[in-house]
């Protein structure tokens, strides 16, 4: 099962053909509105406790200059033309085979660099250096994240690069005018929207209780993926559970043996408060734990490049 974006109008004229329509929501598209604050007031409630509070408080800053960003420069553009084109072309509609990067993500980079100036001489230096970067070296630098070239990229400057590019498809994603349906096809465990890479996996609580989402490092959306499955390699067996206190745990690392990868699933039921890229790096012990054993993260926190 894959998940593919189609256009309203095409859904509607197929929508005689129930069977592409599953009962089980497919896809969750961001919502920008509630994220940021939601995630900073998060940050906060875990920067009281965690091991990790100084990294934790420095996040919150990055998050509230998002949240205010998303205030004062919002982004409305119409994607009609870019889903009836990716549907036809086979593409995730924003992924950047499909939809050319524009340079509007870097409106947001120097003031989210703005609110983290002069928290240690490290950072100083990678705003320094970033903003003697010229509009096409930025362009590369961006490029070379958005295509799986992450190593390529200072750690530091990605963090910076990425929380701008993120504020800026994640809009996009919200303002998509398109259904996520389900087709057979090759197994492709990448965002349905952009082709980014998960942070983590969600069970979710509600309406949709037990149902299992991975969640886009990029645009923030979420997609469903069966549970038990390894979001790599698709190996369905000998999936292993790792969790710091017990097996109740609202974090677990979920490991494949097949391709000694991991990814963290957590649990909306038994912490209905959780952010997932918050929390992801509230909970890096595990990740250390885990890592122990030989199982290497497949995930991307996007406020967490130098990990
Ligand atoms: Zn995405
Ligand atoms: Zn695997």
């Amino acid at each position: 099962m894959n998940i593919k974006i189609i256009p309203q109008a095409q859904l509607e004229k197929q929508s005689n053909k129930v069977s592409i329509i599953r009962q089980t929501p497919l896809l969750f598209y961001p919502n920008p509105q509630t994220l940021y604050s939601h995630r900073a007031k998060r940050l906060q409630t875990l920067t009281a406790t965690s091991p990790f509070s100084n990294y934790l408080d420095f996040c919150e800053k990055i998050v509230t200059a998002q949240a205010k960003l998303l205030e004062t420069k919002p982004i409305k553009i119409d994607l009609t033309d870019t889903v009836a084109s990716a549907t036809a072309n086979n593409l995730a509609p924003l992924s950047i085979s499909h939809y050319p990067l524009s340079t509007q993500w870097m409106d947001y980079m120097y003031p989210i660099m703005d609110a983290v100036i002069d928290v240690n001489d490290a950072i100083n230096s990678t705003i320094h250096d970033l903003k003697n970067n010229t509009q096409d070296e930025l362009l590369n630098k961006a490029t070379a994240l958005l295509t799986d070239q992450l190593a390529t990229v200072d750690s530091k400057e990605s963090l910076f690069i990425w929380s701008a590019l993120s504020l800026y498809y994640c809009q996009l994603a919200s303002q998509l005018p398109g259904k996520a349906v389900s087709q057979s096809s090759q197994q492709n465990w990448l965002c349905p929207v952009c082709a980014s890479s998960p942070v983590a996996s969600v069970i979710h609580m509600g309406d949709n209780i037990g149902l299992r989402y991975l969640h886009c490092s990029l645009c923030e959306s979420e997609w469903h993926v069966p549970r038990a499955q390894c979001t790599n390699c698709d190996n369905l067996e000998n999936i292993t559970y790792y969790s710091l206190d017990n097996e109740l745990s609202a974090i677990k690392t979920e490991c494949c043996e097949r391709c000694h990868s991991y990814l963290k699933i957590f649990s909306q039921e038994k912490e209905p408060h959780l952010d997932i890229i918050a929390d992801d790096i509230d909970s890096l012990l595990l990740d250390m734990e885990t890592e122990k054993q030989q199982f290497a993260k497949s995930g991307i926190n996007p406020l967490l490049f130098s990990a």
